[in-house]
């Protein structure tokens, strides 16, 4: 991904640094080729250089571009389970994931980490993003997802005569288990994400209390991921599922849903994240009788509601680390609304906004493994910057509307927000 050239200075912003420190008003970030030369007050800010261009904050707030972290770029308003796997052709799908990509970037999200994908079409869009060939978020690529033989995602009855091959390997065994995680070596998948636990959605066979892997198919997918250099995650809503997955060496959690005392002194021992991924459960409440989903399902969500906001709460208070993502791309839960999941966090779990915009950058940018790069606004890393029209910490829910960005840097580029209007700021 090519990095701006030359000289910029963001000024007359308030300025949030990704740590969770005190915003700083009157703040101003210079940017040279791309990378942070200084952030701080305007009165220790070295001086400009005449010909730098200059982005005014307007009195707004400066901060890291956000990090999607369980992003499913081939979603599109999934409203039953055949709209995940067999509605479109693999090349309508790439376009459609194409077009979401570019949407998050226009949502403010600078970088992604996808939580699984139709085919290898995340793969394959992360290069074309870092090729600048169409724009969207820094990807981390899963591709194709593991589950077990029968479990959460194995959804197609035989008599269809179809397996899950677009989006799911069904593993039955440790061996299996082991071939599958192989597969995904040679297609570039960085995460491999698996199933250890079923879901409210599944009420009759594989609800959220229910198993989907063993403890020796999950071992064997990390053993095998960790020595091809890939990193392991999972769906765990269940106790029991979270408790193997922390066991078998899983390098984040995904939802991490019922935690109990053992599995949040496991977690925090080994300082595992956790994408909680839970507003998309309110949604599911709320609008589930319009689309149709039985009583018993939307009484699952609102037990994983709960469940996962009580998680959530108990691993802040013990400082551990949470990413904030949200399985947008659901009818009732739709590409766009990435930023609702920031409001929730603030609005029904309880999170300071502060400390739900650190673990939408800061924290995000580590789960992918480019902490060192991006994710907080300090010298030496990549510009990859959020100027909003007004302040964030005091309304977090400015997030949420496109037209509050003034501009989403990549690399120092422009590359959305508003000023994108205006002609001096164009793409470069
Ligand atoms: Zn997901």
């Amino acid at each position: 991904m090519k990095l701006a050239q030359g000289i910029t200075v963001i000024t007359n912003g308030r300025l949030v640094d990704g740590h969770g420190n005190t915003p700083v008003d009157d703040a101003v970030v210079q940017l040279q080729d791309g990378l942070i030369t200084y952030a701080g007050p305007s009165l220790e800010a070295p001086q400009a250089s005449p010909d730098a261009r200059s982005i005014d904050a307007q009195g707004g707030t400066i901060m890291p571009g956000l990090v999607e972290a369980h992003f499913h770029p081939t979603y599109f308003n999934v409203a039953i389970l055949e709209d995940l796997d067999i509605k479109y052709p693999v090349e309508y799908v790439t376009l459609l994931a194409a077009a979401n990509c570019r949407l998050a970037l226009e949502c403010g999200y600078t970088a992604a980490r996808s939580g699984g994908s139709l085919f290898n079409i995340d793969v394959w869009l992360k290069k074309a993003i870092e090729d600048d060939l169409v724009t969207g978020p820094r990807l981390a690529a899963s591709g194709r997802e593991i589950c077990g033989v029968g479990g959460l995602m194995d959804w197609n009855p035989e008599f269809r005569k179809i397996g899950m091959e677009g989006l799911i390997l069904l593993v039955n065994g440790a061996e299996q288990a082991r071939a599958a995680v192989r597969q995904l070596v040679k297609d570039g998948v960085e995460w491999v994400k698996t199933y250890p636990t079923g879901d409210a959605a599944a009420p009759d066979t594989n609800d959220h209390h229910t198993l989907c892997m063993t403890f020796e198919e999950m071992e064997a997918v990390v053993s095998t991921a960790h020595n091809h250099s890939m990193k392991v995650t999972g769906h765990c809503r269940a106790t029991e599922g979270i408790r193997n997955a922390l066991l078998a060496g899983y390098d984040t959690i995904e939802h991490g849903t019922f935690m109990n005392q053992e599995t949040l002194d496991l977690l925090l021992q080994r300082d595992i994240p956790v994408i909680p991924a839970l507003y998309f459960e309110k949604a599911s409440v709320e609008k589930g009788p319009e689309w149709g989903l039985s009583q018993r399902v939307i009484d699952g969500h609102q037990e994983t509601l709960e469940g996962g906001a009580e998680s959530a709460r108990l691993i802040l208070k013990h400082g551990g680390r949470l990413g904030m993502g949200g399985d947008y791309g659901f009818a009732w839960n739709p590409h766009g609304d990435y930023a609702r999941e920031l409001s929730f966090f603030v609005d029904y779990v309880g999170f300071t906004s502060l400390e739900t915009i650190t673990c939408a950058t800061r924290t995000g940018a580590e789960i992918m493994g480019i902490g060192d790069q991006v994710g907080t606004l300090e010298v030496g890393k990549i510009a990859d910057i959020l100027v909003v029209d007004g302040d964030v910490v005091a309304d977090i829910s400015l997030l949420e509307h496109q037209d509050r960005l003034l501009a989403v840097l990549q690399g120092g580029i422009i590359k959305a927000g508003q000023l994108t209007m205006n002609e001096t700021f164009a793409v470069q």
